[in-house]
């Protein structure tokens, strides 16, 4: 299988190396340049398979001129080794918690992937190889754990300072070892912004080889789809589903969609996001506007220009109404999110970080305004536990603090400030 970048301006690669790449050096996103369709029997017989033997199943097609499959099989064994339930909400609403890995977010079935297929590659190469990652909270950590300890590999996180919850930036910031993060003094779109710029700069590149772990990735979508595919089989449902994914950078969506060129019956998606509302825009107005990035309460979401959009409407051949057939988007706000919260804790006692909040809400919306009798899947990004903060400020006074927020606290942290100037980068990265 090869890949080619949507700019279409740089040559097609094999898998290898476009997950080296990360990014095409035109700029663009590397995409299969074919998604096998495996037939609804596939998904229908899924259940017969475990977790990691449908990941193996699902992926090989991509991969298979570069990695053996019994190699595939050991990777996705060893990656995928954590719960995934699904548990339901109430008679037609179900919730996939993505969220049991070390790390406690959905990212770590892609950088559990991704860093033991990146280990595979580099088996006795010379040069070390430099992962910069930009994260907007949940990414950097997942990264910086699925990379801890590997030989040849270090990893640069760049995150924003501040925007980040005191967990997430725990995860970040306490690894050591391989693993360094920069503080930047700016946005998450600053950090993307960064990273993108040096997969540009040929000066840079001389000295050393990068790559990039950001949802850019190529090897980070393709774990991503197979979720899909289980939450089916859990469901027990035979007929299509209704997934509603909470979205910022719109690679776990992006993964959907291509799960659904598979094969995978989805009545519909629903893209969820929070006041970052260039995605629902775009669908309605037909023309895409990117908007400075907007802080709010689930911050992994608070992307201004969603990079994945580019892969998504290469699939779509850039046709708006095709994408409105299979997605529609709505936005909600902190207020809405936090009543979500609020609600769902009470109604169902079911405890929802306020990713998982906002999908909630787009699912409920959806049901209201169709007349669809499809089941609901909300895709569940990340514990609660995650942000208590907002949670405790969230529920009534007199409700105790619930156990599922526990996480202990304990590590020092280590990050270095930076400013978000690409010269400041660039010189950091020439003098590491
Ligand atoms: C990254 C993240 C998202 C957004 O996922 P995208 O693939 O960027 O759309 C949602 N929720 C959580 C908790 C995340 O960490």
């Amino acid at each position: 299988m090869l890949y080619f970048s949507t700019e279409g301006r740089a040559e097609s690669v094999p898998f290898r190396k476009a997950l080296l790449n990360g990014l095409a050096p035109d700029g663009g996103l590397y995409m299969p340049a074919e998604i096998p369709n495996l037939g609804s029997d596939f998904f229908q017989t899924a259940a017969a398979s475990s977790y990691p033997e449908l990941a193996s199943r699902m992926i090989l097609p991509f991969v298979k001129e570069d990695i053996p499959e019994s190699k595939l099989n050991d990777i996705c064994e060893s990656a995928f080794n954590f719960d995934l339930p699904l548990i339901g909400l109430d008679e037609r609403i179900e919730i996939l918690e993505l969220f049991h890995g070390p790390t406690l977010a959905f990212k770590d079935f892609a950088a559990r992937f991704m860093a033991r297929v990146m280990e595979y590659f580099l088996q006795g190469e010379e040069k070390e190889l430099t992962v910069l990652v930009a994260t907007s909270g949940d990414t950097g950590g997942a990264v910086a754990n699925g990379f801890q300890g590997i030989e040849g590999i270090r990893v640069v996180i760049l995150y924003p300072s501040g925007r980040v919850s005191r967990i997430q930036e725990q995860q970040l910031t306490t690894l050591g070892g391989n693993i360094t993060a920069l503080e930047v003094n700016g946005s998450f779109d600053d950090c993307q912004r960064l990273v993108k710029k040096v997969f540009q700069d040929k000066e840079l590149r001389k000295s050393r080889a990068y790559s990039s772990a950001n949802s850019i990735n190529i090897a980070r979508l393709l774990p991503q789809t197979v979720y899909y595919a289980w939450a089916l089989h859990l469901a027990g449902s035979d007929q299509p589903v209704v997934f509603s994914v909470p979205s910022g950078n719109f690679g776990n969506l992006t993964a959907g969609l291509i799960a659904r060129r598979m094969g995978l019956p989805v009545e519909k998606f629903i893209a969820a996001t929070n006041a970052n509302d260039v995605f629902p825009t775009y669908l309605e107005a037909g023309e895409y506007s990117p908007q400075p990035s907007r802080q709010t309460i689930s911050n992994a979401m608070d992307v201004g220009n969603p990079s994945n959009l580019e892969r998504i409407q290469n699939l779509y051949d850039g046709d708006v109404s095709a994408i409105k057939d299979d997605i529609v988007s709505w936005s909600f706000n902190d207020d809405e999110t936090k009543t979500a919260i609020r609600e769902s804790y009470k109604r169902y006692g079911y405890l929802a970080d306020p990713h998982t909040a906002v999908a909630i809400l787009g699912m409920e919306k959806y049901f209201k305004e169709s007349d669809s009798k499809a089941k609901g899947i909300v895709l569940s990004t990340a514990h609660p536990g995650k942000f208590p903060a907002v949670i405790i400020s969230t529920l009534s006074d007199s409700q105790p603090v619930p156990e599922e927020l526990k996480i202990p606290l304990r590590k020092e942290k280590h990050s270095i400030l930076l400013s978000d100037e690409y010269d400041d980068f660039k010189e950091y990265l020439l003098n590491m």
